[in-house]
């Protein structure tokens, strides 16, 4: 049945004292719940390079690489991040031993140019390990 125009007034009526369902966003900003899932950030020093970060991706977003050793014994690794990859799913985070990555609420990840879609560090670390394959092992 197609109403008439006339026959929706009442309704709109009603809906100019209700509170409004939306923000207007960018200008307002929801506040997202303790939840929320967005961006990772990553603290390399307490990284161990075991690279189960990487393994438990399902979406290939994340790559440790190993670059050698170092003078001091250390082991150089590098970290590619690519955001337009990941789904924010916290795999990574949830795997990963040494609570080296966390997911922060940044959201707003636009960007005109690709390359920044790829976010890179380089680290040194001594500890190497497999801890989930030493677990394993027993
Ligand atoms: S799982 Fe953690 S410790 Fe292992 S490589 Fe990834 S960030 Fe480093
Ligand atoms: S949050 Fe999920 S998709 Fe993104 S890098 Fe971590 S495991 Fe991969």
């Amino acid at each position: 049945m197609v109403r008439t125009i006339g026959s929706m007034f009442p309704e709109a009526f009603r809906h100019l004292w209700k509170k409004r369902a939306t923000v207007l966003y960018p200008f307002e900003k929801l506040e997202l719940t303790y939840r929320y899932r967005g961006k990772l950030e990553f603290f390399d020093e307490r990284c161990k390079g075991c690279k189960v970060c990487e393994e438990d991706c399902p979406s290939f977003a994340m790559e440790i690489k190993d670059e050698g050793k170092e003078q001091d014994g250390k082991t150089k690794f590098r970290r590619i991040y690519h955001t337009d990859r990941c789904l924010f799913c916290g795999q990574c985070a949830e795997s990963c031993m040494s609570e080296s990555i966390i997911l922060t609420k940044e959201f707003e990840l636009a960007e005109s140019d690709k390359e920044k879609f790829t976010i890179e560090s380089t680290y040194s670390t001594e500890i190497i390990a497999k801890e989930r394959e030493v677990k394993e092992d027993g």
